[in-house]
């Protein structure tokens, strides 16, 4: 049993000699003869359904240069091949090259093959196919469809980038970033997730060398047929023994955060490791910090952004009572019940806000060490509240 991934079928070589029969609905051949498109044991035509929407799908994305997807062949004899997983992307693609249907365009305008300009036309006949062909017996074929389990378990964002940017650079990069006996994953394992076998070590990787998900595909096409990943695994070891070096023994929430994204925005900056490994453990200690995966980002900015470490607010029923309070107190002394509003313009000084007229504040802050408890709360009308979050 041998498989082989082809990755330069075009859609102009598979649509040579394109034959579908209406009446079975079935496309029969294509491949200038070499290829059955749908053997007897496969299921009809189903990308008609709903007015042909899955059909008009495969043309618009490969319009857009998307991928369609792996396609599998199996080898039946020499220069014979019957389709054993693709038949339907293949039918749509014969079935709109010889003008069986159209797609709609930017302006809503139902355009045929013919109908395209000239660039779409060859955009679409060159499009090239990603084929695994498999070679073997019918039992052997049958286990290793199994195996693969097309069905069930599709292809993920990154086995699908691999598969379309095959080539030395993928190859190298595999066994680095996808190889399980990699002595470093445990390493590794501490500040990104995934299982390397499903390619999300490699992912995370090219994030972060690309900036970005939506530059891998362009990373990796760039790099292709290059044969080394040093500028890959460079840049992967920086960001992870910047992290390492500042925050010492990593904790469970450092995996899987944005090490990239927070590297490119900080790396800059000088950082004393031992203070800011103090103050992760007193951080960690915080009952007040319920956002325990916002600390090390939230030490890199300086201690400015506490939105991050998502800080306990006053419970309901605290809020209440302080509000029933200072209400009544306020009521009897003929003053306003957000006390800062007593001390101000003459049109406010007496206000008496409504409980959903006010926000609960810390009166000692919390960045301070002022508790989240009754002792420390007052309610302040939103715009004093807001006023004083922002000092
Ligand atoms: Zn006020």
């Amino acid at each position: 049993m041998q498989t082989t991934l082809i990755t330069d079928l075009t859609v102009r070589e598979i649509c040579e000699g394109f034959v579908y029969n209406q009446l079975e609905g079935k496309g029969l051949n294509g491949w200038g003869g070499k290829l059955i498109i749908q053997p007897e044991y496969q299921r009809n035509y189903l990308y008609l359904e709903n007015d042909g929407k899955k059909e008009m799908a495969v043309i618009d994305s490969m319009l857009k240069d998307y991928p369609i997807g792996l396609i599998y062949f199996n080898k039946s004899e020499e220069n014979k091949y019957e389709v054993l997983d693709g038949q339907q992307r293949i039918t749509s693609i014969g079935r709109f090259v010889t003008g069986k249907f159209a797609i709609k365009d930017k302006f809503g305008m139902e355009q045929n093959f013919t109908g395209l300009n000239r660039e779409e036309q060859e955009k679409i006949l060159n499009y090239r196919l990603l084929v695994y062909v498999c070679n073997g017996t019918e039992s052997e074929i049958k286990e290793w469809f199994e195996t693969i389990n097309i069905a069930g378990v599709p292809l993920n964002k990154q086995e699908l980038l691999n598969a379309t940017h095959s080539g030395p650079f993928v190859t190298l990069a595999k066994s680095t970033f996808s190889n399980s006996r990699n002595p470093q994953l445990q390493k590794w394992s501490s500040y990104v997730k995934g299982n390397a076998n499903r390619q999300d070590i490699l992912h995370t990787a090219l994030v972060w060398v690309a900036k970005g998900e939506d530059n891998i595909g362009g990373y990796m096409s760039q790099h292709r047929y290059e044969n080394s990943i040093e500028e890959l695994k460079t840049y992967f070891d920086t960001v992870i023994e910047w992290a390492k070096m500042l925050f010492g023994s990593p904790k469970d929430e450092m995996r899987g955060l944005e090490w990239g994204e927070l590297y490119e925005k900080y790396h800059s900056n000088s950082y004393n490791p031992a203070w800011l490994q103090q103050r992760v453990n007193e951080l960690y200690a915080d009952e007040a910090v319920t956002n325990k995966r916002g600390v090390f980002e939230y030490l890199l900015g300086g201690e400015t952004d506490q939105h991050l470490l998502n800080i306990r607010i006053f419970e309901e029923s605290v809020k209440k009572t302080v509000y029933a309070r200072q209400t009544n107190e306020a009521r009897e002394q003929g003053i306003s019940n957000c006390p800062e509003c007593a001390k101000g313009h003459e049109n406010v000084r007496t206000k008496i806000y409504k409980f959903n007229e006010m926000d609960a504040d810390h009166v000692s802050a919390w960045s301070k060490g002022g508790a989240t408890d009754i002792s420390n709360c007052q309610m302040l009308c939103k715009t004093h509240n807001r006023m004083k979050g922002n000092r």
